[in-house]
């Protein structure tokens, strides 16, 4: 055998071997100052090693010990914290300006997964509507095979018949949704999506304010909860109102996929919900994004949110005709009166001790734009009460909880090298979440949009 028939033999031998991470260099980042997604206070001069998918020690350099022969990442100045997690997302959905089932393709879901991704956004639920394309999107996002944020997924879910999600709007295909109309046919529902793969339930409860022809029957949600729960799935639930809340919290819904915005939640009611472990993702960024963009605020003209944005969506936004209408309109209205309730009940529930996670419905219409809606509803936790770490305890560490997954959420060893650099500090300053250096997930570095101006 001559030398290059051994060389050949040997590296093929070898990418097979390095191919499952067995042979992965150490990289360690050095310097950074740590923020380890659970509410502990930030490690000054930390070392986070990892090595291949996987961390392997992170902490304060006098306790992590710098292999010899790693390769060395100096981030001094640096700030290094858990990817994000949403836990209430939708993927497939908008494409522009366009709201439809077209749009549920693998290159536009690839290209929202990247957004996010680009972001600091290295997990996505989509909680609903998702067609066909899901499982094979999910698997291949789950075995990094696809760049951009990992994917889990509702498998179509439950709405109301002739009501929520109203077909004039979100315009899903047929295997998108299921309605069913009776107990029966609401255990069946959760049959087929068991049977497809889902990783939780998801339902829509309410009529939007009487809008709608009709609500969910109690029978039939309640049938849906406990064939889920035989099965082994929880149930998320949409809701606005307090009492359509309360309603399917007591039917035993596992999540609150809104947080309530009709009126100030009671004691009752947060009794209940602490009895029952129920988890409260408020979604403050959905209401936001009905107007704020029609306002023109600063941070919506940096490059991090610009480059997120379609050309027809950043014309919409740059329309004087479109930026008075939306200001003036009954539904900004509507949505800013929604957004302050839903800012002080986020503020009361937490501070009750309720289990809060973390969701904006990005993806949902053009406007909750993927990945910049994500720092726009930490900006807004901040401005309903939570401290920045709070915050990012919550999209981190808590809402990799609330999907169950012990594989990630927080820099510690054994967990998924999923990680944010930042140029500077997000406890000093929740804004400085988009100053973005690096994003890596399972030990790979992303496509970034770089660092924004100050
Ligand atoms: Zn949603």
């Amino acid at each position: 055998m001559n030398r290059t028939i051994i060389h050949s033999a040997l590296a093929m031998f070898l990418s097979i071997l390095c191919s499952r991470d067995i042979c992965a260099k150490e990289l360690v980042f050095t310097g950074a100052r740590l923020i380890d997604g659970t509410a502990a206070q930030p490690i000054e001069d930390g070392v986070l090693v990892i090595k291949g998918d996987r961390i392997v020690a992170a902490g304060p350099r006098t306790a992590v010990a710098v292999p010899p022969g790693a390769e060395i990442h100096d981030q001094r100045g640096r700030t290094i914290l858990p990817g994000l997690i949403s836990d209430h997302s939708h993927v497939g959905i908008v494409k522009g300006l366009t709201v439809g089932p077209e749009n549920y393709t693998r290159e536009n879901i690839l290209g929202q997964l990247k957004a996010y991704a680009a972001r600091g956004v290295t997990t996505v639920m989509a909680l609903g509507l998702n067609g066909g394309l899901l499982p094979q999107l999910r698997a291949e996002a789950h075995a990094g095979k696809i760049p951009g944020a990992d994917l889990f997924g509702v498998d179509r879910g439950i709405g109301v018949t002739g009501g929520q999600p109203p077909d004039a709007v979100i315009h899903m295909g047929s295997d998108q949704i299921l309605r069913p109309a009776t107990a029966e046919e609401g255990r069946d529902a959760v049959r087929t999506m068991k049977a497809r793969g889902t990783d939780i339930v998801k339902l829509w409860l309410d009529d939007v304010g009487g809008t709608l022809p009709g609500k969910l029957q109690p029978a039939v949600y309640t049938a849906v909860i406990d064939e889920a729960h035989k099965l082994g799935l929880r149930v998320a639930a949409h809701v606005h109102d307090l009492e359509d809340a309360r309603a399917v919290v007591q039917a035993g819904a596992d999540v609150l996929a809104h947080g309530v915005r009709d009126k100030p939640v009671d004691p009752d009611f947060i009794a209940l919900l602490k009895a029952h472990n129920t988890w409260y993702v408020a979604t403050l960024a959905l209401d936001d994004a009905t107007f704020v963009y029609a306002e023109g605020p600063a941070w919506a003209k940096t490059p991090f949110v610009r480059t997120a944005l379609s050309p027809e969506l950043k014309a919409r936004f740059d329309d004087p005709a479109w930026q008075s209408e939306t200001r003036t309109s009954a539904k900004a209205q509507a949505a800013r009166d929604s957004l302050a309730m839903n800012l002080a009940n986020l503020k009361t529930v937490s501070e009750a001790g309720i289990r809060i996670g973390f969701g904006t419905d990005s993806g949902a219409t053009p406007e909750r734009v993927p990945g910049v809606a994500e720092h726009r509803e930490l900006a807004l936790m901040v401005q309903a009460g939570f401290t920045p770490m709070q915050a990012l305890n919550t999209a981190t560490a808590r809402a990799a909880d609330l999907l169950g997954l012990a594989d990630r959420g927080r820099l510690e060893a054994g967990r998924r090298a999923d990680f944010v650099i930042l140029a500077a500090d997000p406890s000093e300053d929740i804004a400085n979440t988009t100053r973005i250096v690096e994003v890596w997930r399972s030990g790979r570095p992303q496509e970034v949009v770089g660092a924004t101006s100050p």
